[in-house]
């Protein structure tokens, strides 16, 4: 499998290309050069077989096929549950898929158990090293440490705003015993710390010598990872037309729904879930595409301004035309402003797409019907999604919601909710009581490029 840029001025590489590189040279996301067929006869004996089967034709000849089926086996012999992404019904045509059953218990798991090995493999053929490098408010941090933790070519270091995260979130980074993970409390905000790691890529000495890399929700692989429990969902419902609801920040997790239909997944209709960073609902209802600024809910993870995976869906609604996708984005980065001709809405998002947006009163009430109606105790991203689900049901076609978090990882909007603070699962339980390891850093450049020089091995 070959894979382009979005932006058109990138040369044509293979998986193993586009894996470490995440960014295209020209600034555009990579996608395949076509999307292809799901097989015929698709496993069904376990999640991980399904897996290898979804994703070898993106892999090509990059990895021999045992080695990808070793490393699939290994990222998801991580997940508390043997079906990794278990399904469980709600009522008669609603249903949860939880995808929080990974070690940080967010569905960013799924991915980055399995891209961690990816990259750790490829280097290792290559001889290479890389030093990972990523600002987190939160989530993506502590998954992307936990992916790491056990690879001997990469090095990581995640920078988090001091004082600002939750005690979990803090701690699932802090208290990670492996000599190559490295969580830094930056005295700042979290947008010192993404523009520090900007700085430290734009540092081209300082790139190059340290191998930086990074791995971000617009990597490739992360999507490709996600296209499998959308096809394992539909399998598990009977291979009939299913919608999935999905509460969205960087429209990574409803664009691998998006590709899994393309692929040939019966998948009837994407509903995406946002909170008051509701961008891609406006541009649903609006078809014009405005960034605003953002604003703090109870469900951060989908507090953005705008949704850098939209792009490949973008692209694809340009004919493929990556001139016109790059003059686009330009445009919209100094206007703030994108829209899409009627015809082309009317052939890609109108068949598929549906959006609905919810409060934190709103959240925060959904998530106490649910727990009234049927016992679940789903986390505020989760909810936004059942909202949305809700909203756009249809009479005979099951409703997914994909439920991206567990709710020991928001205990004090949930408790807010229900009144009852959940409790963490037995693998976290004493993460409390762990010793952490961190670094306080002033907001300076100089003094972080310090610390990543003295960890790099
Ligand atoms: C990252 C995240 C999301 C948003 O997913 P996108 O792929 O960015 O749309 C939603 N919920 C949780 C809990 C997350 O961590």
């Amino acid at each position: 499998m070959r894979y382009v840029s979005t932006r058109g001025r990138s040369p044509e590489l293979g998986f193993a290309d586009v894996l470490l590189a995440g960014l295209a040279p020209d600034g555009g996301l990579y996608v395949p050069t076509e999307w292809p067929r799901l097989p015929l006869h698709l496993p069904t004996s376990s999640y991980e077989e399904l897996a290898v089967a979804v994703m070898e034709p993106f892999i090509g000849d990059d990895i021999p096929s045992q080695v990808f089926e070793r490393l699939v086996g290994e990222a998801y012999s991580t997940f508390r549950h043997d079906a990794v992404t278990p399904l469980r019904q709600l009522s008669a045509d609603d249903w949860l898929l939880d995808l929080a059953q990974g070690p940080t218990l967010a569905f960013k798991d799924v991915a980055l158990q399995l891209v961690g090995r990816l990259f750790d493999y490829v280097l290792g053929v290559r001889n290479e090293r890389v030093m990972i490098v990523g600002a987190t408010s939160g989530d993506t941090g502590s998954a992307a440490i936990d992916g790491v933790r056990a690879c001997s070519n990469v090095d990581i270091v995640i920078l988090y705003p001091h004082g600002r995260t939750s005690d979990v979130q803090r701690r699932q980074m802090t208290t990670v015993d492996a000599p190559n993970a490295h969580a830094v409390a930056i005295e700042g905000t979290f947008d010192d710390c993404q523009d520090l790691v900007k700085a430290m890529f734009n540092d081209a000495p300082f790139r190059d010598r340290m191998r930086l890399s990074a791995v971000n929700s617009i990597n490739w692989a992360r999507v490709m990872a996600q296209t499998v429990y959308y096809v394992y969902a539909t399998q598990q419902l009977g291979w009939r037309p299913t919608s999935f609801s999905v509460p969205t920040g960087n429209f990574g997790n409803v664009l691998a729904g998006w590709i899994a239909r393309e692929m040939g997944a019966p998948i009837h209709s994407l509903v995406v879930g946002s909170n008051e960073n509701d961008i891609l609902t406006r541009f649903f209802e609006t078809r014009a595409m405005v960034a605003t600024d953002v604003v703090p809910t109870l469900s951060p993870s989908m507090d953005i301004q705008v949704s850098s995976n939209f792009e490949r869906l973008l692209f694809e609604m340009n004919g493929r035309d990556g001139g016109l996708t790059e003059e686009q984005l330009l445009r919209f980065r100094s206007t703030g402003r994108l829209s899409v001709e009627d015809d082309q809405f009317e052939q890609w998002i109108a068949p598929v797409f549906h959006a609905a947006r919810f409060d934190d009163a709103a959240t925060l009430r959904i998530i106490r019907e649910v727990a009234d109606a049927t016992g679940e105790i789903i986390d505020p991203h989760t909810a936004v999604g059942i909202g949305a689900a809700r909203l756009h049901r249809e009479q005979g076609v099951p409703m997914v919601t994909t439920s991206t978090a567990h709710a020991a990882k928001f205990p004090d909007a949930v408790e807010r909710a229900i009144g009852v603070r959940p409790a963490l699962p037995a693998h976290l339980a004493d993460l409390l009581e762990r010793p952490e390891r961190t670094r306080v850093l002033p907001n300076d450049l100089r003094s972080v490029q310090q610390f990543v020089e003295s960890v790099a091995r």
